[in-house]
């Protein structure tokens, strides 16, 4: 089948692979692709963070947990890494469902808390270098024949095949006129310091994270709904530094090698469904918010599933 698939960030392009394997004949239509895109400037580490609906998602992130975990062990080159991470929390909490599914899990001894932490559990992630992945997977996409094309769509008719895969993220607001997707904007420092072990506190209310990759160490964060500067901000930096240095105190500023903005597609719920548009059928899969790579594979199953159920 001719299949068009729109966007060309971690979604799109997860999808277009999938379809690939399938034997289909795929065109990526995008008007921004890697290194420009919200994908691109993902931490990452897979965690679900900010999606919903929260049994869909859980289900769809611990696919793609088993996915990342198969890609680190059999193609390094991609830059999927597993880290071990802590977790720390100032309420006790039941643990959400997906921690019992993915390895290395338990919760934290008082001993190991920090500051005015109360509560806490380490597990183990895949931590994706997306300087890498990205290009990892576009190379693939080449390699098995996929078309790229260049351009702002406006309208679905502008596309001739009878299968769309609409991965657009924010771009939904416009061409599907889905005002339900908004920006949630993230700051992030990158800093040549490497703490070992990753530190997490991701409440959205008092985000912080300290992600270690094997090229810099990712901190963060923030999570501001509606704001669509992509403006790096002095106070969102100092306040990213002083919540991280209070996970971890050794971090030294003099470290710092770059800043990096991005606009997180966020929505009350993924959308992940089909539409018929004239003669043909739209998969709509956007809206992922802070867990795009934490869901990516998870969903292009899905989206498999749906056209392969048609
Ligand atoms: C600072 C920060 C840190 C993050 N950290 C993590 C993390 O640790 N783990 C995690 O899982 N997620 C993380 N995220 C979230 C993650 O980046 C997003 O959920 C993910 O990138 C969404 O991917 P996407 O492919 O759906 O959208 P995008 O990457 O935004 O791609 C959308 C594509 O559609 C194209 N497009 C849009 N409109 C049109 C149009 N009209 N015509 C043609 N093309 C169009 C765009 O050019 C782009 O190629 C983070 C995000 C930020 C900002």
């Amino acid at each position: 089948m001719e299949c068009a698939v729109i966007g060309a960030g971690v979604s799109g392009l997860t999808c277009a692979l999938r379809l690939l394997e399938k034997g289909h004949l795929v065109t990526i239509y995008s008007n921004k692709f890697s290194p420009n895109t919200v994908s691109d400037v993902a931490a990452a580490i897979w965690y679900p963070f900010l999606s919903y609906p929260i049994k869909k998602t859980n289900r769809w992130s611990l696919e793609t947990y088993s996915e990342l975990y198969k890609i680190s062990l059999n193609s390094p080159e991609s830059g999927v890494t597993i880290r071990k991470g802590r977790e720390f929390l100032r309420d006790k909490i039941s643990p959400p469902d997906w921690t019992k599914g993915i390895d290395g899990f338990r919760i934290l001894e008082k001993n190991e808390l920090v500051n005015d932490y109360i509560f806490g559990w380490e597990f183990e992630a895949p931590v994706i270098q997306m300087n890498l992945y990205m290009p990892w997977i576009n190379d693939k996409l080449i390699k098995m024949g996929c078309r790229f094309n260049e351009v702002n769509l406006e309208y679905f008719s502008e596309i001739d095949e009878s299968v769309i895969i609409n991965c657009v993220g924010l771009g939904a607001r416009e061409l599907c006129d889905d005002i339900e997707v908004k920006p949630i904007r993230g700051q992030v420092i990158y800093i040549q310091q490497d703490p070992g072990i990753g530190r997490f506190d991701q409440q959205p209310e008092t985000l912080t994270y300290t992600i270690p990759r094997n090229d810099v160490t990712v901190l963060g964060g923030t999570a501001q709904i509606n704001d669509w500067s992509m403006e790096i901000r002095d106070e969102d930096t100092e306040d990213i530094l002083i919540k991280c240095e209070s996970l971890w105190p050794e971090l030294d500023r003099n470290n710092i090698i770059g800043f990096s903005v991005g606009l997180r597609p966020s929505r009350h719920e993924v959308r992940l469904e089909k539409e018929y548009f004239l003669d043909k059928l739209i998969i709509h899969n956007y809206g992922h918010g802070g867990s795009g790579v934490t869901l990516s594979w998870g969903c292009a199953d899905e989206v498999m599933k749906i056209l392969e159920s048609n």
